[in-house]
């Protein structure tokens, strides 16, 4: 039975708000009538922001890696030369995604829990000047690295034509991307992580100088063909029937956005992540990944006195604390907290205490309080008015 007092914490999916859930029990409507080309037509401009573009941002149904196929599919050819950038699970899925496709992938493998640096990039670019794409994550959420994606677009448009494909499916909404000032091509992300919204809707924002390529690519392609819902959106529609109710969800996820402000989400996401990071630095477990290169919607902590999974079954029976495990190579290795979306500093002081206890139960050696107490720090410092 679903215990409804469980916290969820893990990277996707995450909480939804309340004022979300019950935009989502409106009474179903039409998906061809005045009522839902009103809500379409509401929600696509509100999207740009949250994608830092002024160009179109399309809603697919679907999970998160459609929206990751349809970047593919619409914008590559068999043959085709790309660089995939390999740095987790959600890089690896990008290649795998790429050789289904018969692309002609070039992997550049970075150690898991480490960001790739924009050199290494203009590197396999020079070393394969045919390169027609670069795939890349922004928050590779196997590990908890937020990738310098901004710079790598920025140099990839300063040494190549290659179009630049990010996947920001569990940044996007809890992390700002400046889509138009840095070049990225085409942005992609899902609904079910910093989005404060159930699985189902897959978004994806093209610039123009990718739809030079979508336009003219011959590729064989139809429910994720993203020309049919370009000229679709354009009448405030979508070519086939859509999550109503996410949509009734999203505008609300939107107003939420809207209202505490985007700069002021980013920033609660940067204080839960340097919360989080201190509370284990005091408790003396290490993190997988380096302060300047860690996300600020997920954290992978790495354990060496206990085991993770050891961790994440107590917080789990004990408290109905949900964390996620390592992924693949990561596996039984690291836990990851997620705290992106529907996700406050309180939440990190009662995640942080629950942990505590179950260290205690685990008996790893820490002061009483030590993590809770740097989280408070943390916060005091961050919020602190000079
Ligand atoms: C969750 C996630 C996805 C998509 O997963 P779906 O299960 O298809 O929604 C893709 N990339 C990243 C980085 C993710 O975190």
């Amino acid at each position: 039975m679903k215990r409804e007092w469980d916290l969820l914490h893990t990277p996707g999916p995450t909480p939804i708000p309340p004022s979300v859930d019950r935009s989502m029990s409106q009474p179903m409507i039409g998906h061809r009538g005045e009522k839902c080309k009103e809500l379409m037509q509401d929600i696509a401009p509100r999207l740009k922001p949250v994608f830092g573009t002024s160009g179109d941002v399309l809603v697919i149904t679907g999970s998160g890696t459609s929206a990751l196929e349809s970047a593919v599919v619409n914008a590559t050819q068999p043959g085709d030369e790309v660089l995939v950038v390999v740095a987790g699970a959600f890089g690896d899925r990008f290649a795998q995604i790429c050789q289904t496709y018969e692309l002609n992938v070039h992997r550049l493998d970075v150690t898991w829990g480490e960001a790739v640096k924009v050199e290494e990039v203009t590197q396999a670019l020079q070393e394969n000047p045919e390169i027609k794409a670069v795939f890349v994550t922004h928050c590779e959420t196997s590990t908890g690295v937020m990738h310098p994606v901004e710079a790598v677009a920025e140099k990839v448009k300063e040494v190549s034509e290659a179009l630049v494909i990010v996947d920001g499916v569990s940044s996007i909404g809890g992390a700002g991307l400046n889509m138009d000032a840095s070049g990225i091509d085409i942005l992609v992300s899902g609904s079910q992580k910093a989005m404060m919204l159930p699985a189902g809707l897959a978004f994806v924002a093209v610039a123009d100088s990718a739809w030079t390529v979508i336009d003219q690519n011959p590729r064989p392609r139809f429910y994720l063909d993203l020309r049919v819902y370009r000229k679709q959106l354009m009448a405030g529609q979508t070519p086939y029937t859509p999550a109503l109710s996410l949509l009734f969800g999203l505008q609300e996820a939107l107003r939420l956005l809207e209202e505490e402000t985007l700069e002021k989400v980013y920033e609660r996401h940067a204080l839960m992540k340097q919360m989080t990071r201190e509370a284990f630095q005091a408790l003396q477990i290490p993190l997988l990944v380096s302060d300047g290169e860690a996300s600020t919607t997920v954290t992978s902590v790495r354990p060496e006195t206990f085991e993770a999974e050891q961790l994440r079954k107590l917080a789990r029976e004990e408290f109905g604390l949900q964390l996620a495990g390592g992924q693949k190579q990561l596996k039984g290795e690291i836990f990851r907290v997620g705290h992106m979306g529907y996700s406050r500093p309180a939440n990190v002081l009662q995640y942080i205490g629950i942990i505590e206890i179950i260290l205690k139960r685990l008996g790893h050696t820490f002061e009483p309080g030590a993590g809770t107490a740097a989280a408070q720090a943390a916060y005091l410092d961050f919020t602190r008015e000079d």
